[in-house]
């Protein structure tokens, strides 16, 4: 028997980079152990669930790279079986018809408020004998009166609640659909569920799941709740602090490896190893070493991370990422110097993809726009015959690799007693039509021989 995770996102927005570290955290355990990684969406709030939601979820766990032997479930396709279970529930006296007005439960809050106590349902409907079905009514959970729920959390440890604080839940409203902490107590026993990592908002919810399931006779998994993500002022991150969305930072220019490398250590970690492979983290992933306390978001050290993997990771691979930027800006990249060996001269210089590609869309025009400014700066009438020299000598050059291009450089720049960056800067200016490029010999490499020339007779004629 293999060990059974799940991630249960509700889609009623973005995947967000807290929920993408729970899906991580669940996937590792289940890679870690060999065992099987479920995804299932919870989509019982019609309201608050869009069809774009989930395709959001699918779309950050493919692009993460997070993927599922079993899934994805949808709870509104199983609300035959959460009815039917609810019903069973009754049958076996563990739950009951509610047939209190909407008046009588706002009286009875409001009493319990003004005496200072915590708002909860009094059981008025728990016993009726004479029930008419056919009457408006919720069912709701028959929650036992005394004794204690314990469990053994696998972050934060022992975790008991008194059932007296607990009251009866609706599990099924009065509309017959049935409520969160039902759904999942269903879905969980039906998938055979052995341990549940989530959010630490979810951990109040955990001893009244665990009545329901011991109610049902089904088993009780494992439960781990993991702390809570916060921005850099210790509120709970969220959009005000920047981008919090998956698919933002796929957006930004952000590598799949980078934004995993830096959910893992996000409040789990390993000594004080930072950089973890995929499967380094699926080898050392273990529930003991997640952090007990609230995880600060770091914007820098994710984007220190990215740059860090633009660097390492193979170029070829980072070129897929840099394609999907490129198609997205709707930059066409057929005529050109290949993705990978932009990748490798620009791997060093940029931090996203992003910023690789928009820095890149030279090498690809046909026709620069010089930036006026560089342009007033750079292509003056003193530098105009040492261009001048280049053009005619790169004309007869042959060999168009970046060490050949140098030497005419070398050779022009000395024939004309300029130091080399005198003459590199404006030559950069005449072929990219900006001041930044990698080394002006391989950027001249890049874009090749015919749209170099052409480049530089424009420039020259702009100069007059
Ligand atoms: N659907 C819940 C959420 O997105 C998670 C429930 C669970 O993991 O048990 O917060």
């Amino acid at each position: 028997m293999t060990i059974r995770t799940r991630f249960a996102p509700s889609p009623t927005g973005y995947l967000h980079v807290g929920s993408a570290r729970t899906a991580l955290y669940c996937w590792l355990y289940a890679k870690n152990k060999h065992g099987t990684f479920i995804l299932r969406i919870e989509d019982t709030d019609r309201e608050r669930s869009t069809q774009e939601a989930v395709d959001a979820i699918l779309e950050s766990m493919a692009w993460l790279g997070l993927d599922y032997a079993e899934g994805p479930f949808y709870q509104t396709h199983r609300f035959d079986r959460y009815a039917a279970v609810a019903q069973q529930l009754i049958a076996d006296g563990h739950a009951y018809r509610c047939y209190c007005s909407k008046e009588r439960l706002e009286k009875l809050r409001e009493d319990l408020t003004a005496a200072k106590e915590k708002p909860r349902y009094d059981g008025h409907c728990r016993n009726l004998i004479n029930e008419d079905p056919n009457q408006p009514h919720v069912i709701r959970f028959k929650n036992p009166t005394s004794g204690v729920v314990v469990f053994n959390d696998g972050v934060r440890g022992l975790v008991e609640v008194e059932n007296s604080e607990l009251d009866d839940l609706i599990i099924v409203r009065s509309d017959g659909t049935p409520t969160y902490n039902f759904t999942v107590v269903v879905d969980d026993a039906d998938m055979q569920i052995d341990i549940v990592i989530r959010g630490e908002d979810h951990i109040s919810n955990t001893p009244r799941q665990i009545n329901i399931l011991t109610a049902l006779g089904a088993k009780v998994p494992q439960y781990a709740h993991i702390p809570m993500i916060l921005g850099s002022d210790g509120k709970r991150l969220s959009k005000r602090h920047g981008a919090v969305s998956v698919l933002q930072y796929r957006d930004d220019g952000y590598l799949p490896q980078a934004l995993l490398n830096y959910l893992v250590r996000l409040g789990w970690s390993h000594g004080d190893q930072e950089i973890f492979s995929q499967q380094e983290m699926i080898a050392s992933f273990d529930l003991q070493h997640i952090s007990k306390s609230p995880a600060a978001f770091n914007p820098e050290k994710l984007l220190w991370l990215n740059q860090h993997y633009l660097k390492s990771l193979p170029a070829a691979e980072v070129a897929e990422h840099l394609r999907w930027q490129m198609q997205r800006l709707g930059i066409d990249y057929s005529m050109g110097p290949t993705l990978e060996d932009v990748v490798r001269a620009q791997c060093e210089r940029v931090k996203t993809t992003l910023e690789m590609a928009e820095r890149s869309r030279f090498f690809f025009t046909d026709a620069v726009v010089l930036d006026a400014e560089a342009a007033i700066k750079h292509l003056t009438k003193d530098i105009k015959p040492a261009l001048k020299e280049i053009l005619h000598r790169f004309t007869s050059q042959i060999d168009w690799t970046a060490v050949e291009l140098h030497k005419v450089i070398a050779a022009v720049a000395a024939e004309f007693s300029l130091g080399l960056g005198k003459i590199a800067q404006p030559l950069r200016v005449a072929v990219t039509g900006n001041t930044v490029s990698p080394s002006i010999d391989l950027t001249l490499e890049l874009i090749g021989k015919a749209r170099t020339l052409q480049r530089l007779e424009v420039a020259i004629n702009h100069i007059g």
